[in-house]
């Protein structure tokens, strides 16, 4: 666990829980560029929610992540794109589910947020929405990469057990600006192998992420069925919004989440005046932040 006692303005990234300490110092180099891109967002003035969907949209756009461009892929080869973002003074929120490829799916919540009518958007009327926000379709061939097939490959011909830390490397993001704003932003392609139509935790507000000014932004990532059931960012940020310290908050929720319900995984959090935090149960989770002066990274 990270818990840092910093305050101000910052942004915190994660690359995804998992398995492969071996890749993660890789994922967290990502994580810082993701990062220092959404601080830089935040200098130039950007607030909280477009200072975190700038750092995710980075990450979706690198290959090596789980969203955007190198998402899982479904048991039938195809791409279905979950995100969700969530700004923490309205507490207006956005999310899409199996969407078809589109390069920032982040961007295609944003528009269900703009759209102020509903919360959460699958398939074709999430398309609709990305289209008239003016995002453009991408196509399966430009954004399932090598790497996917062959996670893909390594799944379904059962050459290695299907794990959970085949599907991880989703990411996100929490931010907080110079008005104490806080909004969270997460993005994945779901877990490798997964039967055409399952969504998880990260389009769902509460489940995968969620802000309250009066609390903190939470990111999550790892079992989506764990973390739907457990309302894991709604209940970090909860306890956040009844005085628990940041990094206390995360513990406990994750805790919860491996012990009643079977999950497994990481998130970040961070409350207004800045303080944050970043925890895992997994063996990895490349995380880094970013506050403009000052900067960390790690893969764990
Ligand atoms: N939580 C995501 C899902 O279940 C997977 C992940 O975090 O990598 O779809």
């Amino acid at each position: 666990m990270i818990a840092e006692e910093r305050v101000g303005p910052v942004v915190l990234v994660h690359g995804g829980a998992g398995g492969r300490a071996e890749e993660a110092d890789d994922l967290a180099a990502g994580c810082a560029l993701a990062a220092a891109r959404g601080a830089a967002a935040l200098r130039a003035g950007a607030g909280a929610l477009e200072a975190a969907i700038v750092a995710v949209e980075v990450l979706e756009d690198d290959p090596r992540y789980n969203a955007g461009t190198g998402a899982a892929l479904t048991e039938a080869g195809g791409i279905e794109l979950d995100a969700s973002v969530m700004e923490g003074t309205t507490l207006r929120a956005g999310g899409v589910a199996a969407l078809g490829p589109f390069r920032h799916p982040v961007r295609a919540a944003l528009a269900v947020l703009d759209d102020d009518r509903h919360v959460l958007m699958t398939g074709a009327g999430g398309e609709e929405l990305a289209l008239a926000a003016g995002l453009q379709r991408s196509s399966l061939a430009d954004m399932r990469t090598a790497r996917a097939i062959q996670r893909l490959e390594s799944v379904t011909t059962g050459r290695s057990p299907r794990r959970i830390e085949d599907g991880l490397d989703t990411v996100g993001a929490v931010a907080v600006d110079p008005d104490g704003r806080v909004a969270a932003a997460t993005s994945t392609g779901g877990i490798v192998g997964q039967r055409p139509g399952r969504v998880g935790d990260t389009p769902v507000v509460g489940a995968g992420t969620y802000a309250d000014d009066r609390g903190a932004a939470c990111s999550a990532t790892g079992t989506g069925e764990a973390f739907l059931r457990a309302g894991t960012a709604r209940a970090v940020v909860d306890a956040c919004r009844q005085g628990r310290p940041v990094a206390e908050a995360a513990r406990a929720s994750l805790t919860e989440v491996v012990e009643r319900f079977g999950g497994t995984g990481g998130l970040i959090v961070v409350d207004p005046t800045g303080r944050l935090a970043a925890v895992r149960s997994t063996p990895a989770m490349a995380w880094a932040w970013d506050d403009g002066v000052d900067r960390r990274a790690h893969g764990w």
